[in-house]
């Protein structure tokens, strides 16, 4: 059987409490056949959204966590207290904390194995510039980035292949490059590994996008922000 597509979306550093009003939104409607829809707010609204999905079909996620369990570490959070708020899954590696924060494959590696010691499931970003695409760098620097950050023996990991030149700029791949880039992941992680594809998907190209081989779902990054949007895209992902 064909595993359930996953809408994942990420609201970066956006959203206040009265963004449960999208968030309500998202809760009222249906979920379509073959979706799994996952959100993933601002840390300081994991525990709201969590209390206000729980028993929905919405899963609640969080967007990074340290890798230890606790200590000195001002202003960080850890996998533990994220789930502790009710996050179920957490993004770790996406290319923002990396060009943002330095975050080398190592860190990503140490934070993916902290999401799933916390019982949480990691969702590892990995993309390549577009310096790196245009001298043809790309199925090398996901090589490098999938054996660098991906820990072996975590079930239920998932990979988001996220080209850098793509996210929250309104310009995607091919359909055929992205057949390209899935396949060469699919042939390197364990077989049922879902892989997203992450890069301004929009109501427009969602359908698309997600028919393509090897796309088991979306991270949705600007197009989250409004249920409508996101709803829209998950119906592109409908069985
Ligand atoms: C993202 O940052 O994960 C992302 C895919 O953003 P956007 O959809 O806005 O391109």
């Amino acid at each position: 059987m064909e595993a359930m597509k996953l809408i994942a979306g990420n609201w970066k550093m956006n959203g206040l409490k009265a963004g449960a009003a999208e968030l309500e939104a998202l809760l009222a409607a249906e979920v379509p056949a073959g979706v799994e829809l996952l959100l993933c707010p601002p840390a300081t609204l994991v525990a709201a959204f969590a209390g206000l999905a729980e028993g929905s079909k919405l899963g609640i996620g969080a967007q990074d966590c340290h890798w230890e369990v606790s200590g000195a570490h001002t202003g960080d959070i850890s996998a533990e207290m994220l789930a502790d708020a009710g996050a179920r899954d957490i993004i770790v590696g996406h290319s923002e904390r990396r060009a943002d924060h330095g975050e080398t494959d190592a860190i990503v590696r140490r934070k993916a194995e902290a999401a799933h010691r916390a019982g949480c499931t990691p969702i590892v970003c990995v993309g390549e510039t577009l310096a790196e695409r245009d001298s043809g760098e790309t199925l090398a620097v996901i090589a490098r980035q999938l054996e660098g950050s991906v820990p072996e023996g975590i079930a239920g990991l998932v990979v988001a292949y996220e080209p850098v030149w793509a996210i929250g700029t309104g310009r995607t791949p091919t359909t055929e490059q992205v057949r390209q880039v899935h396949a060469a992941i699919a042939a390197r992680m364990p077989a049922g590994t879902r892989i997203l594809y992450g890069g301004s998907v929009k109501p427009a190209n969602a359908a698309e996008l997600l028919s393509v081989p090897h796309v088991h779902g979306a991270l949705v990054g600007g197009a989250s922000l409004k249920a409508a949007d996101f709803l829209a895209i998950a119906a592109g992902a409908a069985t």
